[in-house]
């Protein structure tokens, strides 16, 4: 089974991915985490990225598109994947439209996370994350010893594009690039939609009635 996650910064793409990951075994790609790794290693992508990032900007397509292929060709997504925040613009589902055939590969479906703006703004400012991928917060989830990863021990910190000024860029570009994908995706008939406001179990439940279907 094959996923795309979708959702605005801050709806939950990461927290969800982490447990479908486990209950459904597939792999949790996220661009994000990929990106990240780059800047922590210093890489020249990782120097290019940064700029964009922690201005709440968009990383060009075409970085992108290189690394979701790279990443799609690798082995070990044979048995399933979800894409975490891949593809964020039109031309990258349309990259993606031509990457997969090639790989023979293909999405079964779309969640589509929907979460008020003003939501998102308090999520995005307590969340603390661990360089493992898991993301806890100050408040609505935080970890058991604090500022400790509850899984990997790591110590936890806060993203320089959870600054205030980065979150309301991001939550404007996510509206003018990447919501046009709901669109997309609801014409290719692989949208399903998932409220994303209530509690982090509460939703894991309804992400797991629609992709039992998909086993
Ligand atoms: P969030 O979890 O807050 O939605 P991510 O961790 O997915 O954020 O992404 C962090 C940043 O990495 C984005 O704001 C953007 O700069 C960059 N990024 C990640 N994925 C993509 C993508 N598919 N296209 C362009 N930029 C991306
Ligand atoms: P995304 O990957 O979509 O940017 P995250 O999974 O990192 O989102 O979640 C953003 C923040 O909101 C984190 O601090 C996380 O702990 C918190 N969070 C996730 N889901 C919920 C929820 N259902 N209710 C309250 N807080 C949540
Ligand atoms: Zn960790």
């Amino acid at each position: 089974m094959n996923i795309v996650l979708l959702g605005p910064p801050g709806s939950g793409k990461g927290t969800q991915a982490k447990m479908i990951a486990e209950k459904f075994n597939v792999k949790h790609i996220s661009t994000g985490d990929i990106l990240r790794e780059h800047v922590r290693n210093g890489t020249e992508l990782g120097k290019e990225a940064k700029k964009y990032m922690d201005a709440g900007q968009l990383v060009p397509d075409s970085i992108l598109i290189g690394i979701i292929r790279d990443r799609l060709s690798k082995p070990d997504v044979a048995g399933g994947y979800m894409l975490d925040g891949y593809p964020r613009t039109i031309p990258q589902a349309e990259a993606l439209d031509k990457i997969l055939p090639e790989l023979k590969q293909k999405i079964d479906v779309v969640l589509n996370i929907d979460v008020p703006d003003e939501e998102l703004v308090r999520r995005l400012s307590g969340r603390r994350m661990c360089k493992c991928g898991r993301s806890y917060h100050i408040l609505f989830n935080p970890p058991k010893v604090p500022g400790k990863c509850d899984v990997c021990g790591g110590e936890l910190y806060q993203r320089d594009d959870d600054k205030e000024e980065a979150i309301l860029n991001r939550l404007k570009v996510y509206k003018q690039q990447t919501q046009p994908l709901i669109d997309y995706y609801t014409k290719a008939g692989l949208i399903a939609n998932i409220n994303g406001a209530g509690e982090i179990n509460q939703i894991f439940d309804e992400i797991s009635k629609v992709l039992s279907k998909f086993k």
